[in-house]
């Protein structure tokens, strides 16, 4: 694309950044339809995630993509937060508007898209184990326990963490919010067994040699595994080995890729345009 003094700029920030599929994402669909934009990553460390915040304002950008592991931090640097946000407690998309920063967060919206659409899984009176406790982990329980989830257990690493997030749950829904530690095997097992879905919301899968200390075949035939990282990872493959149904998280993606998409350029956002760019990104970097 030709980039010209009327080129708006939006990108991504995060640390890592390296490995994002945003960018060939959303410069497929700015491409596609023609917008004067381009779409590029911004490599921000957790010290600078305050003045590169703010200098989106300065550098008139006008919106960016947020990522690991800057979505809970970032809400204090922001002017206005949309109710998602609000209760999800994190931002995965900011937008700069007559020169105020407005936070949104489509990754919940796109989880539960890519769920009903990838996996024909309706929450509606069911359990779930939701592993992590980070961003996309509190998308993805607020919105099953909005879907009317019966029973939600988030497990993670630091239990502190899961504790904060199972309490906000019942906060802001009234439902069945357990929190274990993901070191406490047993219960975990016992949990996942009673439940139908099993969401790793966690970042482990992202590095591709790293994977949880979870074994897929003790768990149940029915019980459907749905892993947010946008690749293959461990759980997803011996899952999908054991004959499981098990979801990447690419569908997810580019569902939320399509949400901030909209809400950046107030166009309809090119679906498959956006989907083909990133299977084809994921493929070249195989
Ligand atoms: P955060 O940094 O906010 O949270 C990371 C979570 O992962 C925490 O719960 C953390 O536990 C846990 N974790 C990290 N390392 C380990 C480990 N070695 N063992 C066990 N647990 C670990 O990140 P996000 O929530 O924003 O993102 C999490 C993942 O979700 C990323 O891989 C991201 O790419 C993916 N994602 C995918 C999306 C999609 O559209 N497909 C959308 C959003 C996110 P602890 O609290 O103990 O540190």
């Amino acid at each position: 694309m030709k980039v010209s003094g009327n080129t708006q700029i939006f990108g991504i920030i995060g640390c890592p950044i390296e490995h994002s599929k945003s960018p060939v994402m959303h410069n497929a669909a700015f491409e596609a339809l023609g917008l004067p934009a381009v779409y590029v990553p911004f490599s921000v460390r957790p010290e600078d995630l305050g003045k590169a915040t703010l200098a989106l304002r300065a550098l008139n950008i006008s919106g960016v993509n947020v990522t690991v592991p800057h979505k809970g931090a970032v809400i204090e640097f922001l002017d206005e937060l949309d109710p998602i946000a609000k209760q999800i407690g994190a931002v995965n998309t900011i937008v700069l508007r007559n020169r105020k920063l407005y936070g949104y967060n489509t990754d919940g919206p796109g989880f539960m898209l890519s769920l009903r659409k990838d996996a024909h899984f309706e929450p509606l009176g069911k359990k779930a184990v939701v592993l992590g406790a980070g961003g996309a982990a509190a998308a993805v329980a607020m919105t099953l326990a909005g879907a009317g989830l019966r029973r939600l257990v988030i497990a993670n690493r630091d239990k502190r963490r899961a504790e904060v997030l199972s309490k906000r749950v019942q906060k802001f829904f009234d439902r069945e919010a357990l929190a274990v530690g993901l070191d406490e095997v047993r219960a975990l097992y016992w949990l996942i067994r009673e439940s139908d879905l099993l969401v790793n919301a966690t970042s482990v899968g992202l590095n591709p040699k790293d994977r949880l200390n979870l074994n897929p075949n003790s768990f149940h035939p029915k019980l459907l595994v749905f892993d947010v990282v946008s690749q293959e990872t461990a759980l997803v493959k011996a899952a999908r080995k054991k004959g499981l149904k098990a979801i990447d998280g690419v569908g997810m993606l580019v569902s939320q890729g399509a949400r901030s998409f909209e809400i950046f350029t107030g166009k309809r956002a090119p679906f498959r345009v956006m989907k083909t760019a990133v299977e084809q990104a994921i493929k070249y970097h195989r």
